[in-house]
C-alpha cells in the first residue's frame, strides 16, 4: 500500500546548510545538524510513507536538533511538546475553555499539527501519562486519524502530517518502558555519542572554537564516558560540551569551564567530581 518512493538525498554541502544558492529552489535548511549515520534519509522516507517515528537516545545527542532540521527540511511546520508526568491526552488534544462569550473549544498542538499537516514531535514520550495511548494509537496505524472525543470531530491526518517521538532508553525502569503495543508501531533509529570526529566538528560548527580545542574537549567527554566504576546515571552529553566550548569561547579558564560544564552537572558526590576532575585534568 505505501509504495516507497524514491527521494533524492543531497549530498556535500547540501547536507551542512552552505550550499551555493543558484536557482529559486526552496532554501536549504539553515538549522545546523551534522548527520551521525542514515538518519537523514530514514526520516525522509518515513515522511514520504506516512510512517511515525520514534528516536532513541541519551540526553542531549542531537534529538530535537535532528528533528528540528527535518522539519524545515522537509518544509514542515513542527509543534514540540515536551512531555512529563502530568501530560494528558487533552493537553496534546485539546480542551474547553471559558472565554467572555462562554466556553469555547481551543486545540492542543498534536490537533494543531493535524489540522496543519505539520510534524509533532513529543519529546520524551514515555513520561506521559497513560491516556495519552488513546490518542496516539489511531494516529500511528494506517488510519492515520485522530478522534476529538470532547467535540465529535474525527481529525482525518492529510499527508503532510507526522508524529515523532523520542525516548531515552537509559532512563526507563520496569514500571516505565514502552509498551510493545506503543513501540512496535513506530519506525525507529537510535542517535547515539557521535563519534569523536563528527562530535568536534558538532563543537566547531555550533561554538566557532577552533579545531585544537574541540578535539580536546571530545577527548575529555571520551575519557569520561570511559568511566565506569562511578555510578554516573549517564555519559557527558554533546550539549554540555557544546556549552564547555561556549564558555572556552567567551574566554573562561578551561578549566574552570570543563569542571562547570563537563563535571558538576553529572554528579552531587564530591568524590566522583574529584575523581572526573582528575580525569580532565589527565588528559589535557
Ligand atoms: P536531545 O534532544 O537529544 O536531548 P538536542 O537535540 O537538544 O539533544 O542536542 C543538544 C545540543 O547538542 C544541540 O543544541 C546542539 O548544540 C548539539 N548537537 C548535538 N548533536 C548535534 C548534531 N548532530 N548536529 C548539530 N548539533 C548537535
Amino acid at each position: 500500500r505505501h509504495a516507497v518512493r524514491p527521494i533524492s538525498i543531497p549530498i556535500s554541502g547540501a547536507m551542512t546548510g552552505h550550499a551555493a544558492q543558484v536557482s529559486a529552489e526552496p532554501e536549504r535548511p539553515s538549522i545546523f545538524y551534522k548527520p551521525q549515520g542514515r538518519e537523514v534519509a530514514l526520516f525522509e522516507y518515513a515522511f514520504h510513507n506516512r510512517l511515525p517515528v520514534m528516536i532513541k537516545g541519551p540526553t542531549g545527542c542531537g534529538k530535537t536538533r535532528f528533528v528540528r532540521y527535518m522539519a524545515e527540511r522537509l518544509e514542515r511546520a513542527l509543534y514540540t511538546v515536551a512531555c512529563h508526568d502530568d501530560l494528558t491526552a487533552a493537553d496534546l488534544v485539546g480542551r474547553h475553555l471559558i472565554g467572555t462569550e462562554g466556553t469555547f473549544w481551543s486545540d492542543g498542538p498534536l490537533t494543531r499539527a493535524v489540522r496543519e499537516g505539520a510534524v509533532c514531535y513529543l519529546d520524551e514520550v514515555v513520561e506521559a501519562r497513560k491516556d495519552t495511548t488513546v490518542v496516539l494509537h489511531p494516529l500511528t496505524d494506517d488510519r492515520r486519524i485522530l478522534p476529538l472525543e470532547r467535540t465529535g470531530e474525527t481529525l482525518q491526518a492529510p499527508p503532510g502530517f507526522m508524529l515523532v517521538v523520542s525516548y531515552n532508553p537509559g532512563y526507563q525502569t520496569l514500571l516505565k518502558g514502552m509498551k510493545p503495543s506503543t513501540r512496535q508501531r513506530f519506525v525507529a533509529v537510535t542517535l547515539g555519542f557521535p563519534a569523536p570526529r563528527l562530535e568536534a566538528a558538532i563543537l566547531i560548527g555550533e561554538t566557532g572554537i577552533d579545531s585544537a580545542w574541540a578535539e580536546v574537549l571530545v577527548r575529555i567527554a571520551g575519557a569520561l564516558r570511559a568511566l565506569k566504576d562511578h555510578d554516573l546515571e549517564e555519559g557527558v552529553s554533546t550539549r554540555l560540551l557544546v556549552y564547555a566550548a561556549t564558555l572556552i569561547q567567551a574566554g573562561m579558564d578551561p578549566r574552570d569551564a570543563c569542571l562547570a560544564a563537563l563535571v558538576e552537572p553529572l554528579t552531587d558526590d564530591a568524590e566522583t567530581i574529584a575523581a572526573l576532575a582528575e580525569v580532565i585534568d589527565a588528559t589535557r
